[in-house]
C-alpha cells in the first residue's frame, strides 16, 4: 500500500489509453446500455441495472463527461497490491453534464465541475493467471483466462491479455469548487468589463448630476478611472472565487468530518486477520454493492444481500454518485465474522413522475464477512467456483450452480450487505 503524496508514480501509457476509453464510453453505457470496455464486471452490471431503471421509468438520460483542463494528465493518488493484483487510484478534472428527458422533452439538467477518481487494476508482472477464471466481457459466462484467449467457449469472442487486464475496478466523482484550465476566464472578463464600465459611467453621470460640463478634465479622469475599474473588477472576481471555495467547500464536507480517522482505525483492525486488507478495495466493493442493491428490481433476489425489503424510495433513484466519504460507525467481531456499520455519502438523483430532484444523502450500510478467509481482490460474484462440483459460473446470472444445482454461499467468500437504510 502506498500513498502518492511525495512520490510521483507514473501510469503506463497503455493504462492511460484504457482509462480514456472507459471515460469516453461511460456516457453511452448509461444512456444506451452499451457494453463498456475495460470495466470490471461489477461496474458493468451496476451500469446495466441503472440503464434499465432509467428506461423502465420511460426516461432518457444524456450523460456526458468533459475534460476540464484539457491537459490529459492523470494523477496517481494511491497504489496497493495483494499477491496477484496491483491497483492504482487515479484522479483527473472531469466535469459531468446530465440531462433527463421524457419523449424528447427536457425535465432536468445540470452541469457539475468534478474531479473524477478511477481505480485501475492489473495482474502483477511475473504472475501467470492462465488458470484463473474470468467472466467474458461480451457474454458474461465464465471460463479460464487461457480458454478465453483462444475463444470464449460460450460466445466465441477471442481476447488478448490486453483486453482483460488492466481493467477499471472503480470510479466516482467529487465536486470541485476550484477552477481548472480556462474555466475562470469568462467570469473574470465579465467582471472586469462590467466594473470598469460602471465606474466610468458613474464618473460621467456624477458630473452631469452636479450640473457641471463634461470637459477635458472629466475625460482625463475617465482615463484614470478605466484601469482602476479593471483592477477592482479583477480583485473582486478573485475574492468571489476564494469565498466560494471556502463556503461551498465547507458545506460539501458538512457531516463528513466524522469519517476522518476512520480509515486508519478500520485498516488497523482489519489487518489483524487480513494483512493485505486495503481500504480502497473495501470502499470500491461497498459502493458497488450499495449501487447494485439500489438499482436491482428486487434487492432480496441478489446473492450478496441478506437484509429486509429496501425502502421504496430507493426505487426512484436514477443516478447515484459516491460522495467521497464512507465512515465507520461500528466494528464488531463475533462468531468468526466481522460486522461493519458504515455511514456512506452519496449524491443521488431521483425521478418521481416528471419531478427530478438532486439530493445529497447519507445511508447506513452494514457489511459482513468471515474473518478466517483472506480477502481476494480478484473475487467477483460474476465468476465464482462452485464448492460442490468445482465448476465456475456467473452467479449474477445463475443463483444456483448450472452444473450441479447447488446454491452458492457467497458469505463464505466475500462481503455481504445486511442492511441499507436512510439515516
Ligand atoms: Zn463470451
Ligand atoms: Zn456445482
Amino acid at each position: 500500500m502506498g500513498y502518492n503524496i511525495f512520490r510521483n508514480i507514473q501510469l503506463k501509457d497503455s493504462f492511460k489509453l484504457k482509462l480514456k476509453s472507459f471515460i469516453e464510453t461511460l456516457g453511452s453505457a448509461i444512456k444506451y446500455g452499451q457494453k463498456i470496455p475495460f470495466a470490471d464486471n461489477d461496474i458493468s452490471y451496476a451500469l446495466q441495472l441503472k440503464h434499465q431503471r432509467i428506461a423502465g421509468k420511460g426516461l432518457e438520460i444524456n450523460y456526458e463527461l468533459y475534460d476540464r483542463d484539457n491537459k490529459a494528465g492523470v494523477h496517481v493518488c494511491a497504489e496497493w497490491k495483494d499477491t496477484r493484483y496491483e491497483s492504482y487510484v487515479c484522479s483527473e478534472q472531469y466535469g459531468v453534464k446530465r440531462q433527463i428527458n421524457r419523449d424528447g422533452k427536457k425535465l432536468y439538467s445540470d452541469k457539475k465541475k468534478n474531479y473524477m477518481y478511477t481505480t485501475i487494476t492489473d495482474v502483477m508482472s511475473g504472475v501467470h493467471p492462465d488458470n484463473e477464471v474470468i467472466s467474458c466481457p461480451n457474454c458474461g459466462n465464465v471460463s479460464t483466462i487461457a480458454q478465453i484467449q483462444s475463444g470464449c467457449p460460450f460466445c466465441g469472442t477471442m481476447y488478448k491479455m490486453d483486453d482483460l487486464f488492466p481493467k477499471v475496478t472503480g470510479y466516482h466523482f467529487i465536486e470541485d469548487v476550484g477552477v481548472a484550465g480556462n474555466e475562470h476566464k469568462a467570469g473574470m472578463a465579465l467582471s472586469v468589463i462590467i466594473t470598469a464600465a460602471a465606474m466610468v459611467s458613474l464618473l460621467f453621470l456624477g458630473t452631469l448630476l452636479r450640473g457641471e460640463p463634461i470637459d477635458v478634465e472629466t475625460v482625463l479622469a475617465s482615463f484614470i478611472m478605466l484601469p482602476l475599474g479593471l483592477f477592482v473588477g479583477y480583485i473582486g472576481y478573485g475574492s468571489f472565487l476564494l469565498i466560494r471555495l471556502i463556503v461551498v467547500g465547507s458545506r460539501q464536507s458538512a457531516g463528513k468530518w466524522g469519517t476522518i480517522g476512520s480509515r486508519k482505525n478500520f485498516e488497523a483492525k482489519m489487518r489483524e486477520f487480513s494483512p493485505d486488507f486495503s481500504f480502497e478495495y473495501f470502499t470500491s466493493k461497498a459502493i458497488s454493492l450499495i449501487k447494485t442493491a439500489v438499482y436491482a428490481p428486487d434487492a432480496q433476489q441478489l446473492l450478496f444481500y441478506r437484509g429486509g425489503p429496501l425502502d421504496p424510495r430507493f426505487k426512484d433513484v436514477i443516478d447515484m454518485n459516491y460522495g467521497g466519504a464512507i465512515g465507520l460507525s461500528d466494528f464488531r467481531q463475533e462468531n468468526g465474522k466481522v460486522i461493519i456499520t458504515t455511514d456512506a455519502f452519496f449524491d443521488v438523483l431521483y425521478a418521481n413522475g416528471d419531478v427530478i430532484t438532486n439530493r445529497r444523502e447519507r445511508y447506513k450500510a452494514v457489511f459482513q464477512r468471515r474473518t478466517d478467509i483472506p480477502v481476494d481482490m480478484g473475487f467477483s460474484m460474476t465468476k465464482i467456483q462452485c464448492p460442490t462440483c468445482g465448476s465456475s459460473y456467473n452467479a449474477v446470472q445463475n443463483r444456483l450452480c448450472p452444473f450441479c444445482g447447488n446454491a452458492y454461499n457467497i458469505e463464505s467468500q466475500d462481503w455481504i450487505l445486511t442492511e441499507l437504510s436512510y439515516q
